[in-house]
């Protein structure tokens, strides 16, 4: 039965990272505001995703620091302990239980809908509640889709759903380390469980169909890190993939179209990410059911009358990463409560009320050994964009905060200059350790500062950061039309 309609400002569905930032932002505005989820406040960043991949992969990258250094090598003389991994693991994912976050909720001020929502025309959601009803909710100015992404399976595999494969929520949540695990896909997911689960004891295959590994990286990101993963024993096989999977018992075989097949006890599938808007009613309002939410720079989706429908995070297809997530919830619940308290919006380049830092600087961190951390463009990409370019590389390893870091440290880093502008376009560090030096890239992106005045910003001595001098040394010293 569905009762009588609760009035609120603004509805959010979807209570991941991107809908509860989006329901901080509007309730911070004085916008009264209902946060809807149907499983756990937090979504799949918090139990499925970014926080247990990271506490999996933290143990060894920590262990292999101390491997690093002689001195402390020495020290070092046991293996991981799985099961202490596994429940430090438990622990950052609050097993898989929401209390924290939910108080954190109420402390805005918003209200938690439980339930599954879905559009039931213009302004309107209806919520199937857990105990089996259905409660009305409307909003005076506007409704946020932050739903999120699924695993997505191809759909051609003879034999995939009797196989029972792990997606990113099994691969993350384990609770047990497999023998052999084989994993299909090169992308981050891919890369960063095959790391996790070699490091843990399991026997890993990775099977990438195309040539490289992290595509939409530069290509050295993808070399230097299944070189990474075959020192650490994984089998890393490119240009090959499964024609058919078949689990008898506890045994998964897989059938490849090279003529091989392997067999595991557990196969992943990290194939790419589907957007959770099956059943959101999407057509109530004349969109598409299933498909990516396309929206402008406020996040408003496109295609819907009246700036009263918005989409943020993984739902609207700019940038799958958590903090995009947040920083479109910060931008859309500006925009929201600009146009609902009849304010003038700002959605120029850079302006508060435009997300242009997804099209331009999404900054992102691989967390295998060795680590990538890349922002903006890559060499192609600014290329294929049309801008001049001229790239510098440099070996990290010739850098002296490196060379004490770690022993023989071996990494790489690129900045990609902007001819035109002398400004970066993208910048790429692989390399123990580099994820931390990816926020002064991101400055220095978003910030469009001209290499003269980088110049002044003057790294610590002995640090990894003398990268920077590094570059721009390497800048200033090559010959003006070497990679013009
Ligand atoms: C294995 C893995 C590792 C990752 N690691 C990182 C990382 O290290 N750093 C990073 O930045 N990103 C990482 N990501 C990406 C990151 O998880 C996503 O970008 C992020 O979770 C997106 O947040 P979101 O709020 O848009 O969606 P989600 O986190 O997916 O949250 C969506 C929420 O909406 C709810 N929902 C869906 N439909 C409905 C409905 N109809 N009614 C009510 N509620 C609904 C869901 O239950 C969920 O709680 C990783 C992803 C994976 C798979």
């Amino acid at each position: 039965m569905t009762a009588e309609a609760t009035d609120f400002d603004v509805i959010v569905v979807g209570a991941g990272p991107t809908g509860e930032n989006l329901a901080d932002r509007t309730r911070a505005a004085g916008l009264s505001t209902a946060l809807v989820e149907s499983e756990l406040v937090g979504g799949e960043c918090s139990y499925w995703a970014c926080m247990p991949s990271k506490a999996l992969l933290r143990p060894p990258a920590a262990l292999s620091a101390a491997r690093a250094v002689a001195g402390s090598r020495e020290a070092v003389t046991g293996r991981l302990d799985a099961a202490a991994v596994l429940a430090r693991r438990d622990s950052f994912v609050s097993h898989w239980k929401d209390d924290g976050q939910v108080a954190w909720v109420a402390g805005t001020g918003a209200e938690l809908v439980r339930g599954q929502g879905r559009l039931d025309g213009p302004r309107r959601v209806l919520v199937r509640t857990p105990e089996g009803g259905e409660r009305l909710l409307t909003a005076r100015h506007a409704v946020a889709l932050c739903t999120g992404s699924r695993a997505m399976l191809p759909a051609d595999l003879p034999g995939l759903a009797e196989a029972r494969p792990w997606t990113s929520r099994e691969a993350t949540s384990a609770r047990a380390v497999p023998a052999r695990l084989v994993v299909v896909g090169g992308g981050v997911v891919g890369v960063e469980m095959a790391a996790a689960w070699q490091a843990l004891g399991a026997e890993v295959t990775l099977l990438v169909r195309g040539g490289r590994l992290l595509p939409r990286l530069e290509p050295f990101a993808g070399e230097l890190v299944a070189a990474g993963l075959r020192a650490a024993g994984v089998d890393v096989r490119t240009g090959v993939q499964p024609t058919a999977v078949r689990r008898e018992g506890a045994v998964v075989t897989v059938t490849l179209d090279d003529g091989d097949s392997l067999a595991a006890e557990e196969l992943l599938l990290a194939t790419g990410r589907a957007p959770r808007t099956e059943e959101l009613g999407l057509a109530s309002v004349g969109l598409v059911d299933g498909g990516w939410l396309t929206v402008d720079d406020s996040c408003a989706v496109r295609g819907v009358a009246g700036d009263w429908l918005y989409a943020a995070g993984d739902v609207n297809h700019r940038a799958l990463l958590t903090h995009q997530g947040k920083y479109q919830a910060r931008i859309a619940g500006a925009a929201i409560a600009a146009r609902a308290l009849g304010r003038p919006l700002e959605l120029g380049a850079w302006g508060a009320h435009a997300a242009t830092a997804d099209l331009a600087a999404v900054p992102q961190v691989v967390f295998t050994e060795p680590e990538v951390a890349a922002v903006g463009l890559s060499a192609e990409q600014a290329e294929r964009a049309g801008h001049r370019v001229r790239v510098v590389d440099y070996e990290l390893g010739r850098v002296a905060g490196a060379a004490l870091l770690a022993d023989d440290y071996q990494g790489r880093a690129r900045m990609v200059v902007d001819l035109e502008r002398e400004v970066l376009l993208g910048v790429t560090f692989v390399g123990p350790g580099v994820g931390e030096l990816l926020h002064a890239a991101t400055v220095a992106v978003v910030g469009q500062v001209p290499i003269h005045r980088l110049w002044h910003a003057v790294p610590s001595y002995p640090t990894v950061g003398e990268i920077w001098l590094r570059l721009l040394e390497a800048y200033r010293d090559a010959p003006q039309d070497a990679s013009e």
